[in-house]
This record gives C-alpha cells, sequence and structure tokens, in this order.
C-alpha cells in the first residue's frame, strides 16, 4: 500500500539525539542538507514549538509506542 511517507521508518537503532532513548519522532529542517533530529517522546514535545516554528518536516511515529514489540523494550 502507497504512504504518503517517504523517509524510512524509524527503528530500534534510531535514538533520541537529547537523551538516548529509542527515538519515535524524527524532525527534518529545511535546510540546504536536510538536518535530520530524532527524538523520544518526551523530548519532542519539549521541543515541538520550535521545531514547527522552524518549518520542520515531523515525522511522528509516537503511535508505535503502543505496539508490543517496542514497549517491551522501553
Ligand atoms: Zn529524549
Amino acid at each position: 500500500m502507497e504512504t504518503t511517507v517517504t523517509a524510512a521508518e524509524l527503528t530500534r537503532q534510531d535514538r533520541c539525539d537529547r537523551c538516548g532513548a529509542q527515538a519515535f519522532v524524527r524532525a527534518t529542517l529545511p535546510t540546504a542538507d536536510g538536518m535530520e533530529l530524532l527524538f523520544c517522546g518526551h523530548h519532542f514535545r519539549a521541543h515541538e514549538l520550535k521545531l514547527v516554528a522552524a518549518g520542520a518536516v515531523v515525522q511522528d511515529e509516537r503511535h508505535r509506542l503502543d505496539e508490543p514489540s517496542y514497549s517491551a523494550s522501553v
């Protein structure tokens, strides 16, 4: 099934840039190099307003926190 998501899904290897917890949100900044930032749910909430204000494209996969295969590792 086709989706509008162009970036790869986040994996267990993707870690929050701030604390090292598993990342569930990827924010791509509108810069020339398309800098990506990864956040856990906690730190995304802390930075969400600034990211949106900066025009970042947010890929939010926090719904996956509810999946047993992920919550078991948190
Ligand atoms: Zn974090």
